[in-house]
């Protein structure tokens, strides 16, 4: 029983609301949702009371219209997802409701009531600056409207002292809000600025900042399946550095890494835009060459291969690199497609290093 109106109370509260847990709009929904909920119940509560023992029409006409206008906001909310705008619609409608209340004389102490809690929605609602715009000038009419009519209330809803006992409850629970939601926003922005460090740190290999093996792989797959659809070829490129280990054991491991740097540069800027680079692992680099046929990858490769050559690079000499190409064929998938390219730079190495070979 227990979870089952769990359950309901969860699909009210989130059916129709499409922001994620994790941002703040998805609290704010709940939030509203969870505000104007409540008012709905108790102010049918109130209609009831006052049809049924009171038989007061004027707040029974006053809690009925405030109740089927929070009733349309609440649906308004749930149809949009709009929290902004039903933000400010909800802090309005509690103004309108309160001052209308408190020119009821029955009434008037219901209203001092609930301001106590106004300067809180309000600025949860509306953020910092607004709430602070909206409540001033709204305490300020409710201020002159006690001072000016306080003496003539007969019997007074409540004494001098209590009033300013509320002011205070309301002042501490602005300031309680507004320390709380600082911290809030302020753990929210951290924790996205980590959360898009994280993320980029799993799609980057560390030593060169190209994209690593596991992000290749997802463009890779993402090309297949592109490439199905609309029908137009791509071809991939596997290079790898001659002779690496030799120039490791010659210049030293960290010349090696420095040269791996250097090199991704080099790579980078021999290919196009639309094409994708990373490094496959090693001294072994992939390039996704995106709507290129046989041809054109080869014509790439060549200029990849001819700037490596005829790069000055700082710590070693004459390095160059070998070159496998291989263009999508009906039928192929990620792995026959790598296969393919590492047999052509297999190739390429056999027939004596620094050059390309086609599949
Ligand atoms: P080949 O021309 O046949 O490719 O010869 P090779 O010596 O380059 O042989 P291979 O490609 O198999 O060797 C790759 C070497 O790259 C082995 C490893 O020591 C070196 N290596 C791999 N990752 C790194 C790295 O991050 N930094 C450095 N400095 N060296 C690396
Ligand atoms: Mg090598």
């Amino acid at each position: 029983m227990k979870s089952a109106i769990k359950d309901i109370w969860c699909k009210l509260n989130t059916s129709n609301c499409r922001s994620k847990q994790e941002s703040p709009d998805y609290w704010q929904f709940l939030f509203i949702n969870n505000l104007l909920t409540t008012m709905i119940l108790i102010l049918a509560a109130f209609v009831l009371i006052n049809v049924v023992l009171y038989v007061r029409y004027e707040v029974v006409l006053l809690d009925g219209c405030i109740a089927i206008a929070a009733t349309l906001v609440l649906l308004y909310l749930r149809r949009t997802n709009n929290v902004k705008a039903v933000s400010i619609i909800t802090v309005v409608l509690i103004i309108v409701s309160l001052i209308v209340l408190l020119h009821i004389t029955e009434n008037r102490h219901f209203a001092f009531y609930w301001l106590a809690v106004f300067p809180p929605i309000a600025y949860y609602l509306l953020g910092r600056k607004l709430g602070v715009m909206i409540t001033i000038p709204f305490f300020l009419y409710i201020l002159i409207f006690i001072l000016t009519r306080y003496r003539s209330w007969e019997p007074a809803p409540f004494s001098i002292e209590s009033i300013f006992n509320i002011c205070g409850v309301s002042i501490a629970l602005m300031i309680l809000v507004s320390h709380y939601e600082s911290s809030r926003k302020a753990a929210y922005i951290a924790l996205e600025k980590k959360s898009e460090e994280l993320g980029h740190l799993a799609v980057t290999d560390s030593l060169t900042g190209l994209y690593n093996r596991s992000r290749l792989d997802g463009i890779l797959k993402k090309e297949i399946a592109g490439t199905r659809k609309n029908h137009q070829s791509f071809s991939v490129i596997l290079g790898d550095i001659d002779n690496f280990k030799y120039l490791n054991d010659k210049y030293g491991h960290l010349a090696g890494d420095i040269i791996l740097i250097e090199l991704a540069g080099i790579l980078q800027k021999s290919c196009r835009d639309v094409d994708t680079l990373g490094r496959w692992g090693g001294d072994e680099f992939l390039f996704i060459c995106t709507a290129t046929d046989k041809e054109k990858v080869y014509v790439l490769a060549e200029r990849i291969r001819s700037n490596v050559e005829q790069h000055d690079f700082k710590n070693a000499n004459n390095i160059t690199i070998s070159l496998g190409t291989y263009t999508y064929k009906r039928g192929d998938d990620a792995y026959t497609v790598i296969k393919a390219a590492d047999k052509a730079l297999y190739r390429a190495k056999l027939e004596g290093r620094n050059r390309v070979a086609v599949y």
